[in-house]
């Protein structure tokens, strides 16, 4: 069955003016789903024109109903569930176990934001002059440009859709024209539950004109954008010169360090199935594997022996256990990583090549003996390859943890209490797990470091990037 996926504006759906148009992959056959519209600058200056309008309805519906909205929103995204899944396995690759968890998690943002937008409240502050008093307001910042990836579409567009419409804000979104269907129904769901047309815009397209136009509109106050470094670097200058605030959830390589006292095949199987979910295309997703020499043999074993037994297969098929890469891009550069690391030296102990030649698969793959230089060290690998590295020194591995410029996740593995809060404080990393998996759950803030990003997004916080103060001094 094939889709359009027009561009949504003000409630409707529509081509784009040029009838410009690309077709979406299922990245598991490599074959077109579909069509996604593409906005041309003239549909821009209309999308920009309606968020403006739109801001200043939505804005003035109380904080209170703002929440119910959202709440609502919420409820009908679940009560899709299985529906707005088997779009996002179509259109992303992954199995729909865990399409449905995204939808899942998706809802829970749009329902968190709702319920801190019931609790915004300005500060009263005693002035200087007796009788006198400052507020500090909070106010919606403006419309917001937001930018989301392929990897989980719906879940990083619904911290932006949450946060600035709990807020009051209007959102213009363009996702990856890569994955449209989820995020249009999310969109959907939360005009269906009552958001005011004109405050939500989807939009797909060009990225880097888009990107351009919108930043540079006088309209649009924010820019949020979740993706890579380098793009997020163009992002955030374009946005600085124009005096703009930017929040960035920009690209990791996560270390690990497993220290020789954990049960290594209890760390092995947690720290595999870490890896090779979504086919490792998570930024938090476990990336270098430090493993303390006493344990490695024991470790890389079970951990090998997992990355053999997953089942890999179109992510429709109740049985898959890993999908494909997301897109033809991903295979070139993981075939490119791997086959890299294997010129310079390392041994691959498991997969290391392609599956099958329809769809864009690529083996659970496992390397060892890695050599410092190789790229896959350096690079964000954003794909199903662990590296596993071997340490004995601990002053050595954190600082070859905390020797590159990403700061997004990190894991350590210990039971010694001391260990444990030596490793943690001194990673230089926003976020640490500790002796298990990472996830964003709604109420907690989470963020990166370095040059993984700017802000943070969810927890108590979750409007705050989409909040201005006004300080008003009252005598
Ligand atoms: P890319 O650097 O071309 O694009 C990254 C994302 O930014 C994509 O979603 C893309 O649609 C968007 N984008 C590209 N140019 C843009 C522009 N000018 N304006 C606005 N958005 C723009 O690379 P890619 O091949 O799509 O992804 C590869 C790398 O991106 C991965 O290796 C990973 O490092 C990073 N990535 C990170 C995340 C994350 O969750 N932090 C998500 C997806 C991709």
């Amino acid at each position: 069955m094939s889709s359009e996926f027009y561009l949504l504006v003000n409630g409707s759906s529509r081509p784009g003016s040029t009838g410009e148009s690309e077709p979406v992959l299922n990245p598991a056959t490599g074959e077109s789903i579909g069509r996604v519209a593409y906005a041309s600058a003239e549909d821009l200056d209309e999308i920009v024109a309606t968020a403006a309008r739109g801001i200043r309805e939505w804005r003035a519906v109380t904080p209170w109903e703002r929440g119910r909205t959202l709440k609502r929103a919420a409820d009908i995204l679940r009560a899709d569930v299985e529906a707005v899944a088997r779009s996002l396995t179509l259109e992303q690759g992954k199995p729909l176990g865990q399409a449905r968890i995204e939808v899942e998690r998706s809802a829970d943002f749009l329902e968190w934001g709702g319920e801190q937008a019931r609790r915004i409240a300005d500060r009263v502050v005693p002035g200087r002059v007796p009788g006198s008093r400052i507020e500090v307001q909070n106010h919606p910042i403006g419309v917001v440009a937001a930018f989301t990836p392929w990897n989980f579409p719906m879940a990083l567009a619904s911290k932006k859709f949450a946060g600035a419409l709990g807020a009051g804000c209007a959102i213009i979104c363009k996702p990856s024209q890569e994955t449209p269907a989820s995020v249009l129904a999310m969109a959907r769901a939360l005009l269906e539950a009552g958001v005011t047309p004109a405050a939500i815009a989807v939009i797909f397209g060009h990225a880097g004109p888009i990107s351009d136009h919108l930043i540079a509109a006088p309209e649009v106050a924010k820019v949020t954008f979740t993706g890579s470094i380098p793009i997020g670097k163009r992002l955030a200058a374009a946005a600085g010169a124009m005096i703009k605030p930017v929040t960035m959830e920009l690209g990791g390589h996560a270390p690990v360090i497993v220290c020789g006292d954990v049960d290594p095949e209890q760390a092995a199987d947690v720290l595999a199935r870490a890896k090779f979910t979504n086919a490792g295309q998570i930024c938090l997703c476990p990336s270098r594997f430090f493993v303390e020499e006493s344990i490695r043999e024991r470790f890389t074993a079970r951990f090998v022996a997992q990355a053999r037994a997953l089942r890999v297969g179109d992510g429709m098929d109740p049985a898959t256990q890993m999908g494909p890469l997301a897109n033809a891009r991903r295979l070139e550069a993981i075939t490119r990583l791997v086959e890299d690391a294997k010129e310079r030296g390392a041994s691959v102990l498991a997969g290391g090549e392609r599956v099958g030649n329809r769809g864009f698969f690529y083996a659970p793959t496992v390397l060892a003996d890695v050599p410092d230089e190789a790229a896959i060290l350096h690079e964000e690998p954003f794909g199903p390859v662990a590296p596993i590295l071997p340490f004995t020194d601990e002053t050595e591995v954190l600082e070859k943890a905390n020797g590159l410029e990403f700061g997004l996740a990190s894991y350590v593995f210990t039971n010694d209490a001391r260990r444990q809060r030596r490793l943690t404080d001194a990673l230089e990393y926003g976020v640490v797990g500790v002796n298990g998996p990472l996830t964003h759950y709604p109420e907690a803030a989470l963020g990166g470091w370095k040059e993984s990003g700017i802000d943070t997004e969810g927890g108590i916080e979750i409007l705050d990037p989409y909040h201005r103060i006004k300080h008003v001094n009252i005598y």
